[in-house]
């Protein structure tokens, strides 16, 4: 697993990635929410939560159970808009638009629990991710990326989703998202209930994604791996962010440490 010391130089040193998007901002700012409260019927989830991804950056959000990072990405991505604040994407309000402009916009999230469609088989789970785009004709060299992303999908293409280990179908949501050809990928909990030798394998995954070019959104649990891959860091908790820096520094704080990674 990189560390992000050695990670940043490698990432500034990388080619112009294929998949770079300008972010029409000119700051580098691809995503900025900025103050935003979020609400399930009465119940105040996020309580003015600002954040930032740049291009090319992994950005991290953890915290415990409960603290709201599923409920910001569902701020994000249009399933649960904020009542206050402001979501710019690609310098675009989308505060208030539809998750399926956003989708289109550029925005793909694998969701926490992957949600496949379990009858359906490898191959159709990952069309299904291409299914709102309006470039079809690169379908096959998308196919291509994620089956060489994951070799185990091409091998089990023809296998219902249904019938997977939790590893390959974390691999199957995550190439899904990819098929949708993201300028901001989001990923909610990928290491979620997977054995450690798929752990290791979807994050460096993660990292090979964002090498080619594409900015994450990294929602986890599992803290310790997260900023080991993340660029900078924000922590999560009860609705709001408690602290935020560069991955590096937060893992070196006490208070990370004590709280999220488990050393006393
Ligand atoms: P987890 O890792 O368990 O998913 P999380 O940090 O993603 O935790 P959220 O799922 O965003 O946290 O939950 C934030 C708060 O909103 C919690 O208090 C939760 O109980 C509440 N909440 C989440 N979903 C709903 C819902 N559908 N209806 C009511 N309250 C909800």
């Amino acid at each position: 697993m990189s560390t992000p010391e050695t990670q940043a130089p490698e990432a500034a040193s990388q080619p112009t990635p294929p998949r770079t998007q300008s972010n029409g901002g000119g700051d580098g700012v691809i995503l900025r929410v900025e103050d935003i409260h979020t609400y399930y019927g009465a119940i105040h989830a996020i309580k003015g939560v600002s954040l930032e991804v740049r291009d090319g950056e992994i950005v991290t959000l953890i915290g415990a159970n409960g603290a709201g990072k599923s409920t910001t990405l569902r701020s994000i991505n249009g399933l649960n808009p904020p009542r206050d604040g402001r979501i710019t994407f690609k310098g675009e309000d989308i505060t208030n638009r539809s998750a399926h402009h956003i989708v289109k916009m550029g925005i793909s999230q694998s969701p926490e629990g992957r949600r496949l469609f379990p009858r359906m088989t490898v191959l159709e789970n990952l069309e299904m991710g291409a299914f709102q785009r309006d470039d079809k004709a690169n379908f096959p060299e998308d196919l291509d990326r994620v089956y060489t992303l994951f070799p185990r999908l091409a091998e089990r293409k023809t296998q219902k989703a249904g019938t997977l280990s939790g590893g390959e179908q974390q691999m199957v949501a995550i190439g899904r998202a990819l098929m949708a050809r993201p300028k901001l990928l989001m990923l909610d909990e990928p290491s979620m209930g997977l054995a450690p030798i798929f752990v290791e394998k979807i994050f460096e995954i993660v990292v090979e994604i964002n090498q080619q070019g594409t900015p994450i959104l990294l929602v986890e649990q599992n803290a310790l791996m997260a900023l080991d891959v993340a660029k900078r860091g924000y922590v999560m908790e009860t609705g709001v962010i408690a602290l935020t820096d560069s991955a590096a520094a937060l893992r070196q704080n006490d208070q990370v440490q004590k709280a999220y990674l488990g050393i006393a």
